[in-house]
């Protein structure tokens, strides 16, 4: 219920600006965000790869109705790109991009245009993109970008929603060889008639999904927290014959590091995804949504100052 209702916030201008204007928030906000520019970005790049652990970075944004805001993004992605490259971690620290934010609600065609050039900026600094899933509504058009992007980029990835009822048959299409796909529950507040509502359905659905993506040949990237499913991703890759570079976890910057840091030290790969930039509010307010104790937490802070 305080999730529905998060989520729901999560889209409203008025509450953005209200809770953008608390001068705690950012104190709040930094659990989860890396910082604000690419220098902090590149400095949680140094210290978690020096903790052996791989890392995706997010520019934030999304939904940008203004072509000047979605080209600005684009060199986001070029800037950091380039600061990645002397690095000369190659795949070990790639890049997530809502197509949201490059200009997908505009112009299907800008935002592959704008997503092409994010790519060609990562295979010259050595490493690869994963398009982000947003709201059910988007999704036939980032598959499409995606199966655009993949002729000449071949190991772009996307991540996949499990609360979809679409998303096993989208899985199925996706397990061809040299495929990338990250598997997530899902962070959007989705209507009944397209995604399932309730936690135990979606994990079963989770299971259902993850089970195909084992199967198949693509590279499957296990995005989640839970306990329970990183067992399951275990017997599975046991079962499939997966070694443990044949699959990786992914998990949120923030959330579960001592989790993150264990699985790594017994010998799974793990990237972490790793959010910054100062339009932080559709993000910060999804991961409110996901668990009761961050309002808690949130609200903590608010008193406490
Ligand atoms: P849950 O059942 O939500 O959580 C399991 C356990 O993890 C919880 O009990 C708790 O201990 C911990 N946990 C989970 N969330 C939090 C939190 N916010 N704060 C503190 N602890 C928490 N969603 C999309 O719709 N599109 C995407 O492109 C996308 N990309 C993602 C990329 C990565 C790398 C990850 C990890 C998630 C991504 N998500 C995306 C979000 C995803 O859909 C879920 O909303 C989110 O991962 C929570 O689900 P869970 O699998 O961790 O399970």
């Amino acid at each position: 219920m305080l999730g529905s209702i998060l989520l729901a916030v999560s889209r409203s201008p008025l509450a953005r600006r209200a809770v953008s204007g608390f001068p705690v928030t950012r104190h709040v906000v930094d659990r989860f965000v890396a910082g604000e520019d690419a220098g902090d970005a590149l400095s949680a790049v140094q210290r978690l790869t020096d903790a052996r652990l791989s890392v995706t970075l997010d520019h934030l944004g999304e939904e940008t109705k203004d072509t000047r805001a979605a080209a600005e993004t684009v060199k986001a992605y070029a800037t950091v790109l380039d600061a990645l490259r002397p690095l000369g971690l190659g795949g070990r620290a790639e890049v997530s991009v809502k197509l949201s934010a490059v200009g997908q609600a505009l112009d299907h065609s800008l935002a592959l245009d704008h997503a092409r050039e994010i790519c060609a900026a990562a295979r010259e600094a050595g490493t690869t993109v994963t398009l982000d899933m947003e709201d059910h509504t988007t999704v036939d058009s980032t598959l499409s970008i995606l199966r655009t992007l993949r002729e000449d980029f071949p190991s772009t990835g996307v991540a996949i929603q499990a609360y979809l009822f679409r998303s096993e048959a989208d899985l199925r299409d996706l397990s061809y060889e040299g495929s990338r796909v990250r598997l997530v529950k899902g962070a959007y507040a989705e209507p009944a008639s397209v995604a399932h509502q309730s936690k135990i359905e979606v994990d079963k659905a989770y299971v259902r999904c993850l089970r195909i993506l084992m199967e198949g040949k693509g590279y499957p990237m296990v995005a989640t927290h839970d306990d329970r499913l990183i067992s399951i991703t275990e017997l599975l890759a046991d079962r499939n014959g997966r070694e443990r570079d044949g699959f990786e976890y992914q998990m949120l910057y923030g959330i579960r590091t001592d989790k993150q840091e264990a699985l790594a030290r017994a010998g799974s790969s793990v990237r972490v995804y790793v959010p910054y930039g100062d339009d932080w509010y559709g993000y910060f307010m999804r991961r409110l949504a996901e668990r009761p104790a961050n309002v808690a937490f949130f609200l903590r802070s608010l008193r406490s100052k």
